[in-house]
């Protein structure tokens, strides 16, 4: 297999609360396209509605550690007390394979990837102004006010690292912010280096 027929890893990123994983629901719900989830694993609790191997693999402490020790993640952060993690295999082979892969992160993990996935394309979820967040973070009604604070106060550092990324995508109503996902996947492709080996005849062959 040639190098450039690996899939593309899209890496959506942003702070808590912005938004992130209704916007990824939005967009694997838009049917024109083939992109593939990676489910995360996480050492915290389940919530009502969830499903294990669906929204995460739900594993132990000493699980996630015991996979930490064998090298099994992409990258994993400790996140407000629990573990998250990207498991390494799957994506990959799923890369391997052609496939589109998306990772639906937090900020600090993303970061770890850019450092290792050189050809990943890294987008950065903001919400329309600082008030939506905080009136976000307060209607989801997961939190007390002082983690409300606490996580206010973790997105004005993220907001920070913003310029790290390759596009910052506005939530500002959650299928626009989806479809310009799907834009920038789009051209995303069709840049030269990753499509020029495609036409390699028209562009070599005689005319
Ligand atoms: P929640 O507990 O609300 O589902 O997720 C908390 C945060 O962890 C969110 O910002 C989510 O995007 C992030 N997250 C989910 N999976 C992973 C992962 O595999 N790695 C990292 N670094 N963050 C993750």
């Amino acid at each position: 297999m040639k190098l450039n027929e690996r899939g593309l890893l899209i890496v959506l990123s942003g702070p808590s609360g912005v938004g992130k994983g209704t916007v990824r629901k939005a967009l694997f719900d838009m049917d024109d396209h083939d992109l593939t989830y990676s489910v995360s694993m996480t050492t915290r609790p389940m919530r009502p509605g969830e499903k294990d191997g669906v929204d995460y693999y739900f594993v132990s402490k000493e699980e996630f550690k015991k996979r930490i020790e064998d090298n099994g993640f992409l990258e994993y952060e400790e996140f407000f007390g629990n573990y998250y993690g990207t498991p390494k295999d799957k994506v990959e082979q799923q890369l391997d394979e052609g496939h589109e892969v998306v990772l639906e992160i937090e900020v600090q993990g993303a970061l770890k990837v850019r450092s290792q996935v050189k050809d990943a394309v890294f987008i950065f979820l903001v919400p329309p102004s600082k008030k939506a967040l905080s009136d976000r973070l307060i209607s989801r009604g997961t939190e007390n006010d002082d983690t409300v604070s606490i996580r206010l106060a973790k997105a004005e550092k993220e907001f920070k690292l913003a310029h790290k990324y390759d596009y910052i995508v506005v939530n500002d109503d959650v299928y626009n912010a989806a479809d310009r996902i799907l834009a920038i996947i789009r051209a995303e492709h069709a840049k030269t280096e990753r499509s020029i080996y495609k036409y390699k005849s028209l562009i070599e062959g005689d005319i």
